[in-house]
């Protein structure tokens, strides 16, 4: 059912008072996804709260967990002159080691911006004599499509269309914060798209097993207000349960047609995290029997120099260690015109939509 403004503001009146209400000691939430994070800041949700209520960002910016690595091995194959790397918009701005993938493009390399991953497969087929390279980047999300890509290209008998596989899982980067012993973390806010695909199940180990509340949320501002309510009411209820404000969407099964394709085509791997290092489990390869769509497989490449920018502390961020104008780069050396680290560079980094929208507090 949908508000009209009188009642979205009534309601977000009586959640506000009731955030209020719970609010009797300093909490520190983290909302785990960069929607997440604009839609606060959009929202002035922020400016709402009660001070002792503080909001971090997570680790839910696909484009800035991205570590330079796979930047710059992207950008090496761009170098390749029979390869075209497709790849979506937001990947090329993000600063790698010593370019951008914008700066290969405007160089003359072949790199073309797709708004889906089946685009490649026309490129593909258009250049048979070229290897065309999708960069697959994002979370449970968008990992499905891309296994929906590989399945149709070998149902097409397209044989020159690779992937180079970043995508992630976001449940092992939020057990990675809970054992991290810098990071102080009183209740997630999950993101709803992700928890769409994988359904409740892969969050359970919150509250079961470290006790600390979770609930997955909507990206309205009131889905949003009434997240942080359920968690301060389970903090003050000295609870841990995983709840499902956004039952509207998220299914507990979560969509089992999309799980899967991602099981036929992909298996949980070690991967590698801006700000985390390696985390077990938090990858996506392609299983055996798809090995050979992986670019790597294709064309292992050896020798690729990487290096963090220089005073970036965009891993701290994405760790919730750190909010973004805890950085001394941040506004000054690092805006999104002349961004220094990923976080500044994505609509959904931490840093760009604290620039976007002021500091907040
Ligand atoms: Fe990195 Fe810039 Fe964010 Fe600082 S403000 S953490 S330099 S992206």
């Amino acid at each position: 059912m949908r508000l009209n403004a009188e009642e979205t503001a009534r309601a977000a009146r009586s959640l506000t008072e009731g955030i209020g209400r719970l609010a009797s000691r300093p909490v520190r939430i983290m909302e785990v996804c960069g929607t997440h994070t604009v839609a606060i800041f959009r929202n002035g949700i922020r400016q709402l709260l009660p001070e002792s209520v503080e909001l971090v960002s997570g680790p839910g910016c696909p484009v800035c967990v991205t570590p330079n690595e796979y930047l710059d091995t992207a950008i090496a194959y761009s170098s390749c002159p029979d390869i075209i790397i497709t790849t979506f918009g937001d990947m090329l701005k993000v600063p790698g080691s010593s370019s951008t993938l914008l700066a290969r493009k405007a160089q003359g390399a072949a790199i073309r911006v797709v708004y889906s991953p089946l685009e490649s497969l026309d490129i593909a087929r258009e250049n048979p004599d070229k290897k065309v390279i999708f960069l697959a980047v994002g979370f449970e999300t968008t990992a499905p499509t891309a296994a929906a890509t590989i399945l149709q290209a070998e149902q097409l008998g397209i044989d020159n269309f690779f992937v180079l596989s970043a995508h992630k899982l976001v449940p092992p980067a939020l057990r990675a914060i809970l054992t991290a012993e810098d990071i102080n973390v009183d209740g997630f806010l999950l993101p709803g798209h992700t928890t769409a695909i994988s359904g409740l199940a892969p969050y359970r180990f919150l509250a079961e097993e470290y006790r600390v509340p979770a609930v997955v949320t909507g990206f309205e501002a009131l889905d949003i207000l009434q997240g942080i309510y359920l968690l301060l009411e389970q903090i003050a209820a000295g609870k841990a349960a995983l709840e499902n404000q956004y039952s509207r969407v998220v299914k507990p099964e979560g969509n089992p047609a999309a799980v899967a394709i991602l099981d036929k085509i992909y298996q949980p791997a070690a991967a590698a995290w801006r700000g985390f290092g390696v985390i077990d489990g938090s990858g996506l390869e392609l299983t055996l029997a798809y090995k050979r769509f992986s670019a790597q497989d294709m064309l292992p490449l050896s020798g690729v120099i990487t290096r963090e920018p220089a005073g970036c502390r965009c891993g701290e961020v994405l760790r919730g260690r750190i909010v973004p104008a805890e950085c001394p780069q941040f506004g000054l050396n690092c805006t999104p015109e002349k961004p220094v680290g990923a976080c500044m560079v994505s609509v959904e980094g931490a840093c760009a939509a604290w620039y976007k929208y002021g500091q907040g507090r």
